[in-house]
């Protein structure tokens, strides 16, 4: 099938059920098979594997998934749409449809997706848990680093995002785009940018360059930080003034927890200068000082 039957097809879907795309819900459908084809197998989608979909679309990514995939729950939050997909995806017995928000809010996933992933690992022995999106642009942030929080925790994220946030998960230190994102995700996993993709291989065109996202969580970087909720609050808080010095930066963040001389006492300890900022530090050197921090502020005074 060509470039041109997916549009063809696609535009056709919509126009029978009398629909356009909707700008709202950043619906802009992947017409390039070889793109879907490189998601799919950058997942390594396999009959252990749970994959979620967040943003069913027509249900193109799915179909392409679902005769290899143990399970697939896909999710969609235009009923009109997913009322579109269900009839492509009505020969598989192994895919879930959620018609439901993916986001309960901006820090919470949707309680029934995870709900549904738990079940359906449960019936597979070693059961992987991917997600495998093309995601709605709008919401890509909170989903994959929320998804980070979740347990079960993902083996594997393979999503197509806006490039400017790709950029931003895999940046190094001292640059424009290494931000508390970055850490967040670095610090726990592995990250890498599969593909840049133009505009042209969507249908409508987005304004703006995309790029496939490989995640990888890896336990023994994981495992290095001790209290994720608390790290993850610290980093945010160290990120929030980005022309501070190191120094004010993290007496910001700790100001309710360290003194100032209890700061620069961590920072002497660790041989960072105070006259640093935040984003020259390396991620495992952001991990060994909140924790030293979260050390001191737990011990008794
Ligand atoms: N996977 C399809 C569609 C991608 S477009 C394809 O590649 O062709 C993104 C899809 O996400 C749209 O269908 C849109 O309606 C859906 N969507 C947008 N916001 C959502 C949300 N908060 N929760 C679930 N789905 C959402």
């Amino acid at each position: 099938m060509s470039e041109r039957q997916t549009l063809t097809f696609l535009s056709r879907r919509l126009e029978q059920h009398g629909l356009q795309p909707k700008t709202k819900y950043g619906q802009n459908f992947l017409i390039d098979l070889n793109l879907l084809d490189m998601l799919h197998t950058t997942a390594k989608v396999n009959s252990n594997d749970v994959v979620l979909e967040i943003g069913t679309g027509m249900g193109s990514l799915s179909t392409r998934m679902a005769p290899h995939a143990g399970w697939v729950i896909t999710v969609e939050i235009d009923s009109q749409l997913q009322q579109i997909a269900a009839e492509e995806l009505r020969e598989f017995s192994n895919v879930t449809m959620l018609q439901v928000d993916a986001l309960k809010n901006k820090n919470t996933l949707q309680p029934s997706l995870i709900e549904e992933v738990r079940t359906q690992m449960a019936a597979i022995p070693n059961a992987k848990f991917k997600l495998v999106a093309n995601l709605p642009y709008n919401v890509a942030t909170p989903i994959i680093s929320n998804l980070m929080q979740e347990v079960p925790l993902v083996d594997r994220m393979v999503v197509t995002i806006q490039k400017e946030l790709a950029e931003r998960i895999v940046a190094p230190p001292s640059t424009k785009d290494y931000s508390a994102l970055t850490i967040w995700m670095q610090s726990q996993c592995e990250c890498r940018i599969v593909r840049i993709m133009p505009p042209s291989v969507f249908w409508p065109r987005p304004k703006v360059d995309s790029a496939i996202l490989e995640v990888i969580p890896r336990p023994a970087l994981r495992d290095r930080i001790v209290d994720r909720d608390y790290f993850h609050e610290k980093v945010r808080a160290l990120f929030f003034h980005r022309r501070k010095f190191l120094r004010s930066q993290l007496a910001v963040a700790m100001q309710d927890e360290l003194t100032k001389p209890q700061v620069d006492e961590i920072l002497a300890k660790l041989e960072l200068e105070p006259n640093l900022r935040a984003e020259q530090l390396s991620v495992p050197q952001i991990i060994d000082m909140l924790e030293a921090c979260r050390t001191a502020a737990s011990s008794p005074k």
